[in-house]
């Protein structure tokens, strides 16, 4: 898989997070049904954009990528996203990207104007394909561009010459300078992924014209049947039913909602909403998620200290059939997450009734484990995950027995400090974050 990440200029925003968690999900599923997979998500290093925060900010485009990156990855540990496989940057591949603009040129696909080569489309009879496009009426409606000397309004440029002398640059055959946008793609699903690999991704933002044009450059240098074999986009975030824009003043980056919110409640906000539709954000949505997620969590906790003989009638079977199901359904997670609170609310009647045994309660939570494999919210943190709280607490109850009150109040503070609240209840020892 191959999907395209950020360009490195501003912090991350809530955008880049849904597509960030959309394609962590989809890559957990396809492991979760015991596929290998090698994930490639890349870092946009260099562009205009990168350039111009560069100068406003007094520095160099390096150090700003330098500087922006960490944030990234921060943000994205947060949110439970796995780490890639393979994290590249433009700035690492410039010699692929030449290597890929000298195949288009030797084959015909490019022209000369004075500030850089340019990507004829007129030349590629498959651009439009993947948008469903119609090229004649786009041309028609076209405005005209930055370069009015392009042959077409829609027309790309490859490799762009060097206009001030504090711009990155690098040595090419058709002069100093540096890569279009489109091309760095093209040059690392290429190095890193082939000719021919299974999945593209990315907000549907980039299916057109970024997609397009990786198709125009992958397929123009590689043959027919190269490139990605499928697309998928997700959807958009709009704010209260506006595009989310700084200049409108609802723009929000995730390190803002963070503050108030825990990231896995931003998390399973997203996945609350089948990947491909759009979201409607909203402080309400935060908080539907926050209770949602809260009521999973405290389900978590309920069985972790379930007691009780004897065996219910628990099909733990058909809801991981039909968990499956809706995620078989071109990643259907909204459908998954209703899978999960079903199964809250049976287990939970069977509870009231007396029914639950701890046999039962031990194999749903079982279940939830491998469902989070795919989902990654239903445990709260990965201090769960490594085991350490559990631990801690068996040894606080062991501390306990033994009238080593210095030591389990020592064991209560040290869970304190992680931010875990301990509450002994007749059924033992609960436990909730601070
Ligand atoms: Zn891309």
């Amino acid at each position: 898989m191959y999907v395209c990440g950020p360009t490195v200029y501003d912090k991350a925003h809530l955008g880049h997070g849904r597509s960030a968690v959309s394609f962590d999900v989809i890559r957990r599923y396809f492991e979760y049904k015991g596929n290998e997979v090698t994930y490639v998500s890349n870092y946009t290093d260099i562009d205009d954009k990168m350039i111009n925060r560069a100068r406003e900010e007094g520095i160099t485009v390096p150090e700003l990528a330098a500087k922006i990156i960490p944030i990234y990855e921060k943000d994205y540990e947060a949110l439970g996203i796995k780490k890639p496989t393979i994290q590249p940057k433009a700035t690492d591949h410039i010699k692929e990207i030449i290597e890929i603009i000298e195949k288009l040129e030797k084959d015909g696909y490019t022209y000369a104007l004075e500030d850089g080569l340019y990507y004829d489309i007129s030349k590629f009879k498959h651009y439009g394909e993947l948008s469903g496009q119609n090229m004649d009426e786009l041309q028609a409606g076209a405005r005209v561009d930055v370069n009015d000397n392009k042959k077409g309004p829609y027309d790309f440029v490859l490799w762009k010459l060097q206009k001030e002398a504090d711009e990155p640059a690098w040595k090419s055959p058709w002069g100093m300078g540096r890569p279009g946008w489109h091309i760095e793609c093209s040059a690392m699903t290429w190095k890193h992924l082939g000719e021919k690999f299974d999945i593209h991704g990315g907000g549907l933002d980039l299916k057109f014209p970024h997609h397009e044009c990786e198709v125009a450059q992958s397929v123009g240098a590689f043959g027919k049947g190269a490139f990605a074999q499928y697309f998928m986009h997700n959807g958009f975030i709009q704010v209260n039913n506006e595009k989310m824009s700084k200049s409108l003043g609802n723009f929000f980056t995730l390190e803002d909602i963070f503050k108030e919110y825990d990231p896995q409640v931003v998390r399973f906000m997203f996945l609350q909403t089948h990947y491909r539709n759009p979201i409607n954000f909203s402080d309400g949505l935060l908080e539907q998620a926050k209770a949602g997620l809260d009521r999973v969590h405290g389900f978590v906790r309920m069985l972790e200290v379930a007691t009780g003989a004897g065996d219910s009638s628990l099909d733990l079977d058909k809801y991981k059939k039909n968990f499956d199901g809706f995620m078989d359904n071109d990643f259907d997670t909204s459908g998954a997450l209703g899978v999960v609170f079903d199964l809250v609310k049976d287990v939970n009647t069977l509870k009231v009734e007396g029914k639950l045994s701890k046999k039962d309660a031990k194999g749903v939570l079982e279940l939830l484990k491998s469902f989070d494999e795919v989902l990654g919210i239903i445990y709260p943190g990965e201090i769960l995950l490594d085991g350490k709280v559990e631990h801690l607490i068996a040894a606080r109850e062991e501390a306990r027995k033994n009238k080593d009150y210095k030591k389990s109040d020592e064991i209560r503070a040290e869970l304190l400090g992680m931010g875990i609240v301990l509450e002994d209840t007749p059924n033992g020892t609960i436990w909730k974050k601070a």
